[in-house]
């Protein structure tokens, strides 16, 4: 269904363009046998959680795919990184480095740590987090640095590791968005002191629930392992006060297993959806793409657009006339963190590129409920959205 004019716009009472909502959540679903016949095994045994045979297998499983010696899983994506911020970061310091244009909870987990943040800038060409933006945070109080991915492709994983070897401070990569990409330096999930994911059903790897940590440092491997059940280790003894319940069950295992089986066969999809964005976004003025960089391994998952000077409408409404053709749009990180009122002590420091690129960027929809001629749809809207851009901001104004 097109529409001719734009009376017909849901957001003016027209009819939606979908039914059904499209968003920006993966919510891939594993083949059900394969989950089932996973979830045998630790019904078989008896064994519902603590460290079971599926929790063991993911683990050997992740850290084969991220090319590192040591993986270890937790309830979610917070829990690991808050319980590894924890962890790494220095004793006796306050701060923590991280991107305000960023995962809208970044900041939350380190207060958890009980860690202040000091926000760093990004660069204009990657929307990154870089050594550059980085080194002049860096101070007496800084006890870490969290090297954030932006939603495509990667950020400076070799400046940030050298940066952080020269200044001696840790590096902890919150990797949730590159978990199948590769960068210069090679495949994510061997770098800095740990990197951290997560299986959360919107992301790419469905586990319902669930996160985990990959690292290279066997003695931070154990501590990590010790930390998410309490400290304990054997039977009532506790070698960390303050541990914290944060295992991952058997369950989540075996689902999560099943989506790995099966993460080549999605990314295949996700690659196809990607191509026809890439093409019929092309011939649409005013709309850039954000290109993945397919030098590198890539997970094709997430579309994210620039809207140029030249396009009509302001972001807010683009995205309230999207979201009401069931277009599940979403702005990029806005506002960035250092806009927000936290109440919590942090650092917001001067961002001006964050904020000019936190006005400009919004996500549309992918993963595993939109098809390649949903994405027809959306982009013959978006082109109807173009031309009509004048007319649409008058009439919503005047009503
Ligand atoms: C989703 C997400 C997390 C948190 O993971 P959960 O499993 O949902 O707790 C952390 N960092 C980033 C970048 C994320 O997108």
């Amino acid at each position: 269904m097109t529409k001719t004019s734009i009376a017909e716009l849901a957001t003016f009472g027209g009819a939606k363009l979908f039914a059904q909502p499209k968003s920006t959540s993966n919510l891939v679903a594993p083949d059900f046998q394969r989950f089932l016949s996973y979830s045998k095994q630790f019904f078989d045994e008896q064994r519902y959680t603590n460290n079971g045979p599926l929790v063991r297998l993911l683990e050997k499983r992740l850290a084969d795919f991220h090319q590192a010696q040591f993986c270890v899983a937790f309830c979610s994506g917070f829990w690991a990184i808050a319980v590894t911020m924890t962890a790494l970061a220095l004793k006796g310091r306050s701060e923590v480095i991280l991107p305000s244009l960023s995962y809208r909870r970044i900041a939350d987990l380190a207060a958890w740590a009980k860690l202040k943040p000091r926000f760093c800038e990004v660069e204009t060409d990657t929307l990154a987090m870089s050594a550059r933006t980085v080194a002049p945070c860096i101070n007496d109080q800084t006890a870490l640095i969290v090297g954030m991915h932006p939603i495509v492709n990667c950020c400076d994983v070799g400046g940030l590791l050298r940066l952080a070897d020269e200044r001696r401070i840790p590096l902890l990569f919150d990797s949730v968005e590159s978990v199948y990409e590769g960068c210069s330096m090679g495949k994510i999930g061997g770098f800095g002191d740990a990197e951290c994911f997560s299986m959360h059903a919107s992301k790419l790897i469905n586990g319902f629930e669930g996160g985990y940590v990959t690292t290279n440092n066997e003695a931070l491997a154990g501590k990590l392992a010790l930390l998410r059940g309490f400290g304990f280790s054997g039977h009532d003894n506790i070698v960390f006060v303050g541990g914290l319940n944060a295992k991952l069950n058997e369950i989540h295992a075996a689902m999560t297993l099943a989506s790995l089986d099966e993460l080549d066969a999605q990314v295949t999809r996700n690659h196809a959806r990607y191509e026809r964005y890439k093409r019929d976004l092309a011939a649409v003025k005013g709309i850039r793409l954000v290109e993945f960089d397919e030098v590198y391994l890539t997970s094709y998952k997430n579309i994210l657009v620039e809207l140029l000077p030249e396009w009509p409408i302001s972001r807010s409404r683009t995205l309230a006339v999207l979201n009401a053709e069931n277009i599940l749009a979403r702005a990029y990180y806005s506002p960035a963190l250092h806009q927000k009122r936290m109440d919590y002590p942090y650092i917001p420091g001067n961002l001006p590129v964050t904020d000019s690129l936190a006005e400009r960027f919004m996500l549309l929809p992918c993963g595993e409920f939109v098809t390649v001629e949903d994405i027809g749809a959306v982009i013959g809207l978006l082109d109807f959205l173009y031309w009509h851009g004048t007319e649409i901001e008058a009439h919503a104004t005047s009503q």
